[in-house]
C-alpha cells in the first residue's frame, strides 16, 4: 500500500487496567483503522500497551490483542517502574514517525489525536494536549492541580498549563529526549526543555472509562514534588532568604524582650518570648534541612545511574 501520512504509534501505558483496557483498545484501534482509511497515517501505525507490572489479568489482555491483531503490540516491564517510566519505555521502544502517548482510561478525549496528526503534518514536532476543562476532576483534584502549575511556575519550571501526558512527539524530539539520562523522570517538565516547533491542541476531560484512579494523593505528591525539584534550585535559594528573614525576626524578638525584661518590672519572666522563637527557628530548621534533603536525595539516585525501566517481554 502506498505510504501515506506518517506512521504513527500510540503508547498506552497500563496498571492494572484489565477493567479499562478491552474498551480502550476497542476504541483506540477503530480509531486508528479510521485514521489509516482517510490516510491522515501510514497503514503500518500500531498500538503499543505497556504493562507497567500489573497485578491483574492485564498481561493477558494485551497478549490477548496482541494475538488477534497485528497493529496491537505489548511491552512488559519486569515490575511496577511507576507511570513516568512506564511511559518512557514506551516512546523510547515503539517504532514510527510520531508517537503519542495516552492514559489507558481514556479520560483525555480521543478525538484530539486527529489534530495532533495534523499539527504534526503542519510541521510541530511536540503537539501538547491541553486540557479545555477540568469539570471531570473532584474539586480536590483541580484546585491542587491548578495551585501547583502556578507554583511551579513562581519557581521556575517551565511547564504547559493544564498538559499532563497527553502528547505527539515526532522522531527527532524522542531522539532529543532519549539523550536525557535522568532518572527521577518528570516528562511535563522535561519535554518543553527539548524545544522544537510546538503546537497545542485542546480537549475535553472525562471520567475515566472503568475502573480506578491509579494515581492516590501520595504518589501525586511525589510526582509534583519531583517536578520541582527536578528543575529547579529555587527553594534552595528561597532558603537562604528564609534564613534572612528569620534572623531579623528573632533579632527584632530579642530587642523586644530585652525592653520588656528593663522597662517593665512587673512583666511575668517571659517564657512566650523564649519559647516562641525556640520553637518558630527549629520549624524553620527542619524545613530547611528537609529540602536540602530532597536535592541530596535526587543527587544519590542519579549518581547510581540505575536503569530507568527493564523489559520482560515484548510482543
Ligand atoms: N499508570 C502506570 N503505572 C503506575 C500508575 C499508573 O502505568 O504506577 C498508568 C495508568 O494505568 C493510566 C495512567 O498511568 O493509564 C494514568 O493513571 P490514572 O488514570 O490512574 O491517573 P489519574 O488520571 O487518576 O491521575
Ligand atoms: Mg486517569
Amino acid at each position: 500500500m502506498e505510504r501515506s501520512g506518517p506512521r504513527l504509534a500510540i503508547v498506552v501505558p497500563c496498571y492494572n487496567e484489565e477493567a479499562a483496557l478491552p474498551v480502550t483498545a476497542t476504541r483506540l484501534t477503530a480509531l486508528l483503522a479510521e485514521l489509516v482509511h482517510t490516510g491522515a497515517i501510514a497503514s503500518d501505525s500500531a498500538l503499543y500497551f505497556v504493562d507497567d507490572g500489573s497485578s491483574d489479568r492485564t498481561w493477558d489482555v494485551i497478549e490477548g490483542l496482541a494475538a488477534t491483531d497485528p497493529h496491537c503490540h505489548g511491552i512488559k516491564l519486569s515490575r511496577n517502574h511507576g507511570h513516568q517510566h512506564a511511559l518512557l519505555s514506551g516512546v523510547l521502544t515503539a517504532r514510527g514517525d510520531a508517537v503519542i502517548s495516552i492514559d489507558a482510561d481514556l479520560q483525555d478525549d480521543v478525538a484530539a489525536i486527529k489534530e495532533m496528526i495534523d499539527a504534526y503534518a503542519a510541521g510541530a514536532e511536540i503537539v501538547y494536549g491541553v486540557r479545555r476543562e477540568r469539570h471531570a476532576d473532584s474539586w480536590f483534584k483541580r484546585v491542587t492541580a491548578e495551585g501547583y502549575y502556578r507554583f511551579a511556575h513562581l519557581m521556575g519550571v517551565r511547564l504547559v498549563f493544564n498538559h499532563a501526558d497527553y502528547r505527539l512527539l515526532s522522531r527527532r524530539a524522542i531522539d532529543a529526549l532519549g539523550a536525557y539520562r535522568e532518572s527521577n523522570l518528570f516528562l511535563r517538565g522535561l519535554i518543553p526543555q527539548l524545544g522544537f516547533n510546538t503546537a497545542t491542541v485542546l480537549y475535553d476531560r472525562h471520567e475515566r472509562i472503568a475502573g480506578k484512579s491509579k494515581y492516590p494523593v501520595a504518589k501525586m505528591v511525589g510526582l509534583a514534588l519531583d517536578g520541582i525539584t527536578s528543575f529547579s534550585a529555587a527553594p534552595l535559594r528561597l532558603i537562604t532568604v528564609l534564613g534572612v528573614l528569620v534572623a531579623f525576626v528573632s533579632f527584632g524578638t530579642a530587642v523586644w524582650a530585652l525592653w520588656v525584661g528593663w522597662f517593665n518590672p512587673d512583666a511575668v519572666p517571659g517564657w512566650a518570648s523564649t519559647l516562641i522563637p525556640l520553637l518558630f527557628l527549629g520549624g524553620i530548621q527542619l524545613l530547611c534541612t528537609g529540602i536540602i534533603g530532597q536535592y541530596l536525595a535526587k543527587v544519590y539516585l542519579e549518581t547510581k545511574a540505575r536503569p530507568r525501566f527493564i523489559i520482560e517481554k515484548q510482543l
